[in-house]
């Protein structure tokens, strides 16, 4: 068999988990002040997809978002995407567009997930399920309500990307 190993880019404002996320998947920790690292880094994690091993290499942009520059030379080669925003960061909601519109330029139509991170904080939400329900039906993605603290659906959103990276 051929090892398959997928280049999985996490992208969405500053502060909406993504660090986080990576840490919980690959690592199995949660810490509420994730030491943001200079740089661009990746983790990785290797699951069973039907009878295929899959390594997916979660990239992280270490909290320089807004540096164009740097995101795009992170994008390059991505193989599919997540895309994240918060619970309680309305701005982060309304950003999704433009996150998936940088992935798209820089690597096309990638087998890409919609999330809505820190829904243990759901009683604080800002955004309405019904304009997330939208939004995703809008961009064609499969979402995921997900909780990292608590460890609420993230192992299911890398598992999903790689069942769509296969079949694709
Ligand atoms: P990034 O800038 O997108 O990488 O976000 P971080 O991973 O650095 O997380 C920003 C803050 O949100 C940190 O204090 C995390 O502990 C916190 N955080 C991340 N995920 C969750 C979650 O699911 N629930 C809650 N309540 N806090 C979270
Ligand atoms: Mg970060």
């Amino acid at each position: 068999d051929m090892e398959v190993a997928i280049k999985v880019v996490v992208v969405g404002n500053g502060a909406v988990g993504k660090s986080s996320m990576i840490q919980r998947y690959c690592k199995g920790i949660f810490t509420k002040d994730y030491k943001k690292t200079i740089g661009v880094d990746f983790l990785e994690r290797q699951i069973a997809v039907n009878d295929e091993e899959v390594r997916l290499m979660l990239w992280d942009t270490a909290g320089q978002e807004e540096f164009d520059a740097i995101t795009k030379a992170y994008y390059r080669g991505a193989q599919a995407c997540v895309l994240v925003f918060s619970t309680t960061d309305r701005e982060s909601f309304q950003a999704i567009d433009s996150w998936r519109e940088k992935v798209e330029a820089e690597v096309g139509d990638v087998p890409t997930v919609l999330v809505q991170n820190k829904i243990d904080l759901l009683e604080e939400t800002v955004i309405k399920s019904e304009e997330a329900e939208a939004l995703a039906k809008r961009l064609k993605l499969r979402f995921y309500r997900a909780s990292v603290k608590e460890d609420l659906n993230v192992n299911e959103v890398f598992k999903c990307l790689a069942d769509k990276y296969l079949q694709r």
